[in-house]
């Protein structure tokens, strides 16, 4: 029987409130603003998965899907440092996959599985999820058809999880009310009228903290466990539990540094 293993997010305190780190066996989302630190979590849980239990690792490889072209193995070796482990042999142990669009982002976990399949790997980030799709399927229109194959997409990953005990890390941005209404500003018009006309979005926040999800209801039922991070006062982010199977609704305080994630 394959055992759940948890993988450190760089931050004691930020561990704590997940109950020790993130789980293998299921789908765990981070969801926030630009710069809240979504990709460098991303990236220092690339370094993590691979260290000893011990350490908060999983001793386990580590594939990449990166919809944003936001990956800087440089990162990886700075990382790596911090842990004392060789940056070149860490960055080698992460598969790295650039989606170029929704179909693609599909077909890569194709490709995944059968790598997996090695039971080397115990993490999987995709970074992040919706890019590629808010793209591809772009008009009013096509939304019913976006969600059926982001659904296709989750249902996959769910399922990759569970047959060769991995931890999905799966990273998806809220966009401020205010850029909504700035058509122009940090989104053109086609991704606008994607956020606004998207069923679910509005209920699952209804104004409560004044920003929308991009994905919807599909989305957020697709992850066990969901995580909002944010910025807090000067450098310190906070994360906070939305949905969790056995964790309060928690928060806790990070900052980023040189060597990813830490308190
Ligand atoms: P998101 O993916 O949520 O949009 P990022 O994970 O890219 O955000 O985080 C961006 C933040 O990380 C910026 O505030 C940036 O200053 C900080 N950052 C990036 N690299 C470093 C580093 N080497 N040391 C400290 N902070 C860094
Ligand atoms: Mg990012």
């Amino acid at each position: 029987r394959k055992r759940v293993v948890r993988i450190s997010t760089g931050s004691k305190q930020f561990d704590s409130i997940l109950g020790g780190g993130f789980q293998s066996m299921s789908i765990s989302e981070v969801f926030g603003e630009f710069r809240c630190g979504k990709t460098q979590l991303s990236h220092t849980m690339s370094v993590i998965a691979q260290l000893p239990t011990e350490l908060g690792g999983a001793n386990g490889k580590v594939a990449y899907i990166d919809t944003e072209g936001t990956f800087r193995p440089e990162r990886i070796a700075q990382i790596a440092e911090r842990y004392g482990v060789d940056p070149e042999a860490t960055q080698e142990n992460i598969a790295y996959a650039r989606a170029l669009n929704s179909e693609h982002q599909l077909e890569l976990l194709n490709t995944l599985s059968r790598e997996f399949a090695g039971g080397a790997f115990r993490l999987l980030v995709i970074d992040s999820i919706m890019n590629c799709f808010r793209v591809d399927y772009c008009g009013r229109g096509e939304l019913a058809d976006r969600q059926q194959k982001l659904n296709q997409f989750l249902m996959k990953l769910a399922h990759m999880a569970e047959e060769f005990n991995v931890c999905v890390l799966m990273v998806s941005i809220i966009i401020p009310v205010h850029a909504l209404h700035a058509v122009g500003l940090a989104y053109n018009a086609c991704q606008t009228n994607q956020v606004q006309s998207d069923p679910g979005a509005s209920s699952l926040f209804a104004g409560a903290d004044g920003r929308k999800p991009v994905g919807g209801h599909v989305l957020a039922h697709a992850s066990t466990t969901r995580v909002l991070l944010r910025k807090g006062r000067g450098e310190e982010r906070v994360a906070k539990i939305q949905d969790s199977p056995d964790c309060p609704e928690r928060e806790a305080i990070y900052i980023i540094t040189n060597g990813g994630i830490n308190d």
